[in-house]
């Protein structure tokens, strides 16, 4: 008989925005047609685990008719565009969050095959900016398949998955450098936007035993004037998609290329394609984690709220309770880059009887949530995904609960945190490289060990060990957090400290370990 398959699906969802609309179709779509929770993705999109090939049309076409979208989710182009979620109307905010949404159009599959497969054809998009299709449309530079359908992906699309995240200057919730575009506002000292800095070749995904492939970071190409943004992101995916290797996956993504150019020759290139010279990069102050998480004024008058979300799995009583919220006061959402879900437009009257809502459901930060649940991620790995090696989002709960119960065998305070990210193959979905702590799947029940990224998503982290058994896991960080804790320069963070010690040093500690020498005082207590 004919197998039961069933399928993942994938929204897209530029900057997280989620109207009110769409965020209660899904949340019916997850209990009607999915397995009954809802996941937010680290490019602020849902996914719908366990949809049966029997339902496929009925979820998308419910999906498409309320405003979603699943066009260019998945596939070789162009993934979900980020941009910081918070709904603050700063100028540079709303710049930011537009130009996100104008470069995911620009960037969309133009052949209404989606439409015909999903909804008999019915067009159900909203009318484009006229910069979008002009800049789509434009081939002074010979960027253009002209007899294609496609005029930016040609025939052939991209060698591999492409991603894009716009933000402002010190806002690095969306991890901008580990995108193989990472596009930056530069404001005048007015707050008035000028045009934008743009970083390329990040990518976090990599190949076991193989040291060709890896992690990198973006790094600076050039600041553009406001007005050429899309030419200028057309011409960048134009490069990769003209010299981008096609004959291994591996070696596809664009961070490739520039690895074997060198960003000099990779710029000269985009320059044919662009019809300019770059101008130099603006000198950025320091990037910050910004999480949104709690009550935020958003700059109107109204207020927005941010709530943790565990994996970015929304189920349970979260779930019925968010649903009754954002139902009964018509908000709007945004998903976060973390995973988590901001809700908008809150009048100040109702401050009060959401607050009280949340926390009766037990909703509330932080008094609820312990710190390393707050930054940490971890991919759905299994059951759900066909590439896992080992556990992340199902062993996350408990390896949180170990590392808390090191910290308090060390003598590590509560308010202490490390960003621990965990995923169950090198792919690296919810970024690990970025992380302080790193896991990632490298055998059943056995992690690499990744250190050296740091609170401010700035610095990559490295391998630091292979193979480590979950069960061996305290063997490992035992030594590492109380030597943190004893040798630390003030604040340090621990990527930092781990940054500084060196592995070879941390190494030689691990190896001689023999559990922790309490202070006079702990033995006094028994
Ligand atoms: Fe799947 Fe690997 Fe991505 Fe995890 S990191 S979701 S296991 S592809």
């Amino acid at each position: 008989g004919a197998r039961n398959y069933s399928f993942m699906l994938r929204t897209k969802n530029p900057c997280g925005k989620v109207s009110n609309r769409l965020y209660l179709t899904m949340d019916d779509l997850a209990d009607q047609f999915g397995i009954g929770t809802l996941r937010l993705t680290t490019r602020q999109t849902f996914q719908l685990h366990g949809v049966l090939k029997k339902d496929l049309k009925t979820v998308m076409s419910t999906l498409i008719k309320n405003m979603g979208s699943t066009l260019g989710a998945c596939g070789d182009l162009n993934r979900n565009v980020l941009a910081p979620a918070a709904p603050f109307t700063r100028k540079d905010y709303q710049f930011a969050q537009q130009t996100a949404e104008n470069i995911a159009a620009l960037l969309t599959p133009q052949s209404g095959f989606y439409y015909d497969v999903w909804v008999d054809g019915e067009q159900v998009m909203t009318a484009e900016p006229p910069e979008v299709v002009k800049a789509r449309n434009d081939n002074s530079h010979g960027t253009n398949f002209p007899e294609s359908a496609e005029p930016i992906y040609g025939t052939q699309f991209l060698p591999r998955k492409f991603k894009i995240a716009v933000t402002v200057p010190t806002d690095n919730s969306v991890d901008i450098l580990t995108n193989d575009i990472g596009v930056v506002v530069v404001t005048d000292d007015e707050g008035e936007p000028q045009g934008f800095n743009i970083y390329v070749g990040g990518g976090m995904g990599r190949t076991h035993r193989l040291e060709t492939t890896f992690p990198r970071l973006g790094e600076p190409l050039g600041f553009v004037p406001k007005e050429d943004i899309l030419y200028a992101v057309k011409a960048i995916v134009v490069t990769q998609r003209e010299h981008g290797r096609r004959d291994d996956r591996k070696y596809s993504r664009m961070k490739y290329l520039i690895d074997s150019w060198g960003i000099e020759k990779f710029k000269s290139v985009v320059e044919q394609y662009y019809g300019k010279k770059f101008e130099s990069f603006r000198e950025l102050p320091e990037w910050e984690f910004k999480s949104y998480l709690g009550w935020h004024e958003q700059g109107d008058g109204s207020l927005f709220c941010g709530l943790h979300v565990d994996n970015g799995r929304i189920k349970g009583k979260m779930k019925t309770t968010l649903r009754e919220i954002i139902g009964k006061y018509d908000l709007s959402v945004r998903l976060t880059p973390n995973q988590n879900i901001i809700l908008c437009d809150i009048r100040n009257s109702w401050k009060r009887p959401i607050t009280t809502a949340l926390a009766q459901a037990g909703l509330l930060h932080p008094r609820y949530v312990d710190p390393l649940n707050l930054t940490a991620m971890a991919c759905p790995a299994f059951p759900l995904c066909p590439l896992a090696i080992t556990e992340a989002e199902r062993g996350i709960p408990d390896i949180l609960k170990r590392v808390r119960a090191t910290f308090e065998k060390v003598g590590l305070k509560y308010s202490e945190s490390v960003v621990i990210r965990i995923t169950g193959c090198p792919n690296g979905c919810a970024r690990p490289y970025m992380a302080e702590l790193g896991l990632v799947g490298d055998g059943p029940n056995s992690y690499q060990i990744w250190l050296g990224g740091n609170p401010s998503q700035t610095s990559l982290a490295r391998t630091f060990m292979n193979k480590v058994k979950l069960q061996d896991l305290e063997k490992v960080l035992e030594p590492l957090f109380y030597h943190w804790k004893r040798r630390r320069q003030s604040k340090e963070s621990f990527g930092d400290f781990t940054t500084r010690m060196g592995f070879e040093k941390l190494q030689e500690l691990v190896d001689k370990w023999e559990g922790p020498v309490l202070a006079p005082s702990r033995y006094n207590l028994k």
